[in-house]
């Protein structure tokens, strides 16, 4: 028994959840600012609401996934008073403090609201792999669990807002890293005609099972024990760091997406902290040296 959802914004996200309701046999109302991106959801059953304060009305969920958030106020102020005692749940990335701001702005005006986080693109919505991470209301939350779990893995990580969106950009910036510095690598092995196609094939291995020793990091980083049982120090570090970046001077290639965490080793080892843990550079980007 699900209550009828609202999708504002009809991006190539906001279609993938239009649709995984639709599947589901979901009432589904959609909107979206330039009209003719819901043809395909309307053959599907959806209700194409012509501005957004009709489409509000169609839906208890009213779920909105535009661009920033700053579209998302250019689209919700106007129609505050019509969200009043409805369900809001923002799927826009919005930066932690942005979702708190939204949820403060939501509590003025008398709406429940809860935010989330997508780790997945739209084709893996609905599919093996995909989760969204939600903070705020747990009246929102547990109201609708049955409608988000068709979306992918729904997880509630507490009343603060903002912690979806905090989860979601410490999972984005281990991402990000990662890219980085697999496209480093792959422009190294370029210098001697390697394909990346064959690196990748390797790196995946490798990446996999790096990822693996995570935890063993995070239980350093937590305890703060950073000069107990030094696993790697950051003298040892920092040579291993010296030496990617001859490796990379050398292939004619720029080593900057290694060089944030270059500069941190350098620094903390200038400190006087060569024989600390590598773990240690957790707690420099929190506190200086
Ligand atoms: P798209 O670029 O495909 O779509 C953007 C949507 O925002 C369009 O519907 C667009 O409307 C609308 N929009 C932009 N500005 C405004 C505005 N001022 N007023 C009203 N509508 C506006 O993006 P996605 O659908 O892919 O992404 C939507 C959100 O989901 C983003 O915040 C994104 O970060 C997030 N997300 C996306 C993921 C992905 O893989 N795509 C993954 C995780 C999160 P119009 O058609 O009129 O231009």
């Amino acid at each position: 028994n699900t209550h009828p959802v609202t999708v504002l914004g009809l991006g190539a996200m906001g279609r993938a959840l239009a649709h995984r309701f639709r599947t589901a046999g979901v009432a589904t109302t959609v909107w979206n600012r330039t009209p003719g991106k819901d043809p395909e959801l309307v053959a599907a059953g959806a209700v194409s609401a012509p501005t957004v304060t009709e489409a509000v009305r169609g839906g208890h969920l009213v779920i909105v996934v535009l661009l920033d958030h700053a579209s998302v106020h250019q689209q919700l102020d106007p129609v505050a008073t019509e969200l009043r005692g409805k369900h809001l749940l923002n799927l826009t990335s919005t930066s932690p403090e942005q979702s708190r701001e939204l949820a403060a702005w939501a509590a003025a005006h008398g709406i429940e609201f809860l935010d989330g986080g997508i780790m997945a693109v739209p084709s893996m919505i609905g599919a093996e792999g995909a989760s969204i991470l939600y903070s705020g209301s747990p009246t929102v939350f547990d109201t609708h669990r049955a409608t988000l779990e068709l979306l992918g893995a729904a997880d509630y990580f507490g009343t603060d807002p903002g912690l979806a969106a905090l989860w979601d950009f410490a999972l984005l910036t281990t991402m990000y890293a990662m890219f980085g510095g697999f496209f480093q690598g792959a422009a190294l092995l370029a210098s001697a005609d390697v394909p990346a196609t064959d690196f990748a094939a390797r790196a995946t291995a490798w990446v996999t099972a790096m990822a693996h020793t995570l935890p063993a990091y995070a239980r350093v980083i937590d305890t703060g024990a950073f000069t107990d049982e030094v696993f790697q120090d950051l003298t040892f570090t920092k040579s291993a760091l010296d030496a990617l970046r001859q490796a990379a001077t050398d292939a004619g290639i720029t080593a900057e997406p290694l060089s944030g965490l270059a500069a941190l080793v350098d620094r903390q080892v200038a400190a006087g902290h060569g024989a600390a843990a590598f773990e240690r550079t957790a707690a420099a980007l929190r506190t200086p040296h």
